[in-house]
């Protein structure tokens, strides 16, 4: 049996226009991300026959492929909910008057403001070298929020962070539409932020035991 599944999206295609067409939102969830779970369930399949059999020669791949697609997964996931139509209230910054002041504080103190935290995050993610995302993450043994340039799914990411706000910077998130321009695209993505479901995860990573004792 799949122990991991394609998680339904939150809204239908058509939900992020204009920042994001249809026809990317249903590639992208529907092709990519059901690749990425696929190819867990299929690397955790294979894992268990190597140990089966005690036959190793192939372990380095198949961790690599299970850190690759099992991260492909996590972050997808967390992608959908991070975004919302901006009819719908996606988009603007975090404010305490709609609730989400605590996260609003911790970007403040982590990044100095929230200007100088957009900044960064949308530089993170727009010169991502091939592959890779730029991701707001949560670390549990400072207490502050961190900002993540990520090869691939799963690299260039410090043990333990927790992500709470996700963009993705792979080409086939945005090439359909806005070309070779993934400025332009990283900069519309700040139109679609569902900053509820981005404090939710905040409010949620911080009752999480810090790694490291002393
Ligand atoms: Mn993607």
């Amino acid at each position: 049996m799949a122990i991991y599944t394609l998680p339904e999206l939150p809204y239908d295609y058509a939900a992020l226009e204009p920042v994001i067409s249809p026809e990317i939102i249903e590639l992208h969830h529907d092709k990519h991300h059901a690749a990425y779970v696929k190819g867990a369930n299929d690397t955790l399949e294979q894992l268990a026959e190597a140990r089966e059999k005690d036959a190793w020669g192939a372990v380095n791949g198949l961790e690599k492929n299970l850190a690759f697609h099992l991260s492909g997964h996590i972050l997808h996931s967390i992608y959908w909910h991070n975004m919302d139509s901006p009819k719908d209230g996606g988009g603007g910054e975090p404010l305490a008057a709609d609730g989400v002041g605590d996260l609003a504080d911790a970007i403040a103190e982590s990044f100095g403001s929230f200007a100088r935290f957009k900044a960064q995050l949308t530089k993170a993610a727009a010169t991502t070298q091939g592959s890779g995302w730029g991701v707001l993450a949560y670390e549990p043994v400072s207490g502050r929020l961190i900002v993540e340039q990520v090869y691939d799914h799963q690299g260039n990411v410090g043990q333990g962070s927790v992500p709470i706000l996700v963009f993705d910077a792979w080409e086939h998130a945005f090439y359909l539409q806005y070309k070779n321009q993934k400025v332009d695209f990283i900069e519309a993505m700040w139109q679609v932020v569902n900053w509820q479901d981005v404090s939710r995860r905040y409010a949620d990573a911080q009752g999480r035991t810090p790694l490291i004792g002393g």
